[in-house]
């Protein structure tokens, strides 16, 4: 397995080959907001237990797609669960995100980068990313140079490439807009081609004090000489605050899709896949509780989620020559800012799962192949075929819960 990074088009190129397999069919793709790029949709299997599988919700998080389609790639060549189950894939959710992280990458990496190349570059970008969460403990270095940021320094809009003019343009016009954006940043870009957060298109952000008092905040950690929601790298909350249901592209497609499943009664859960951390969200919000999902049903839906996340963490522990890892953390403070959070409160069995143990998107995780990249990939793979199984159990235990019609 090499190490590879793979712009939009290559990740198309790979899914058309991955659709030649009589295994898997090709779904129509569904159009976002620019220059008709779109996002890709596949299904594997004909089983009655539904599972929808998705990556690249941030366009920064390049490991998530990669993991994707490296585990479609692997039931193309095993077959595995074709009678049992029905995966739905959405390996790159927000495609515009992607191109706008990936251009900036390519600004750096030549195309034709040999393996060497891409590792070393990475190594370079996770040290730096590192260094520079430490330094942002220092609240004097709030306004310093960000070494991660630095290495990107002569890439910006230009580098997205003519072919996605209306995208190319559009994110010109978000950092004419804003001179705080500073130089080197866009390859952390996480929403989509509009700029609003693709994650935090969940109504009830409008509850956070953060959005409310309406003051303009800066990311956190390395991150805090980047404008926060706002149009840029980090991205806006919500696509409109005066008309809440209202959503990004992207996330109707996934609403509407979770929705049509779930009523079909064949829905047995959905793995969301993010960059780095090594971590599982299985919790639901407080605040959902009693708003979105009742009492009785939340506690119910916390029990089925930690079943699979506590399997799914038994099977991302790891040894390497050079490290030891205990399996993915169940983070115990979910928080309002996600549409996964959302998710988990509207259908059972959805957990978010930050993949690579080591940190820095969109590079970081590629910085050790052997240590890092390769077991990521594997142990997740291997996590998610074992983890599927308590899914579908849980659907039979839980009939009523899984196989209720929506609203
Ligand atoms: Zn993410």
């Amino acid at each position: 397995m090499n190490v590879r990074i793979l712009d939009y088009d290559e990740v198309i190129n790979e899914l058309e080959k991955i659709g030649c397999n009589p295994y898997f069919s090709k779904q129509d793709f569904y159009d976002t907001e620019f220059d008709n790029i779109k996002i890709p949709y596949y299904i594997y299997g004909k089983g009655d237990n539904h599972i929808i599988v998705v990556g690249g919700t941030h366009g920064s998080e390049i490991i998530s797609v990669d993991f994707v389609l490296r585990l479609m790639q692997d039931l193309a060549f095993t077959k595995r669960f074709y009678d049992d189950f029905t995966f739905h894939f959405i390996p790159l959710l927000n495609p515009e995100g992607y191109i706008i992280s990936t251009s900036m990458i390519k600004g750096i990496l030549n195309k034709n980068a040999s393996e060497k190349e891409i590792i070393d570059a990475s190594l370079k970008y996770y040290l730096r990313y590192k260094k520079d969460d430490e330094l942002s403990k220092n609240y004097n270095s709030i306004k310093n140079i960000k070494l991660h940021q630095q290495m990107f320094d002569n890439t910006s809009y230009k580098n997205i490439p003519d072919k996605y003019l209306n995208l190319k343009e559009n994110v010109r016009k978000i950092c004419e807009n804003n001179k705080e954006i500073p130089m080197g940043s866009l390859v952390v870009w996480r929403g989509n081609g509009l700029g609003i957060e693709t994650n935090r298109d969940n109504k009830y952000v409008q509850w956070l004090d953060l959005v409310k008092s309406g003051v303009k905040k800066y990311g956190s950690n390395r991150y805090n000489n980047i404008p926060d929601l706002v149009e840029g790298p980090l991205g806006k909350i919500c696509v409109d605050l005066n008309d809440l249901d209202k959503h990004t592209k992207e996330n109707t497609f996934l609403l509407n899709l979770i929705k049509k499943i779930y009523d079909s009664g064949k829905y047995a859960g959905m793995y969301i896949y993010h960059g780095t951390g090594g971590e599982i969200f299985y919790k639901i919000c407080p605040d959902l509780i009693g708003e979105v999902i009742d009492i009785n049903n939340a506690s119910k839906y916390v029990q089925i989620n930690k079943k699979i996340a506590l399997n799914y963490s038994e099977n991302t522990k790891y040894k390497t020559k050079k490290f030891e890892k205990n399996g993915y953390k169940l983070v115990e403070n979910p928080n309002l800012i996600g549409m996964d959070e959302l998710l988990r409160a509207m259908y059972p069995a959805v957990l978010l799962i930050e993949l690579s143990y080591m940190g820095g998107n969109p590079l970081g995780p590629y910085a050790d192949k052997d240590n890092n990249y390769i077991p990521t990939i594997e142990y997740n793979i291997k996590a998610f075929y074992s983890s599927i199984i308590i899914n579908k159990s849980l659907k039979n235990e839980y009939k009523d819960l899984f196989n209720k019609k929506t609203k």
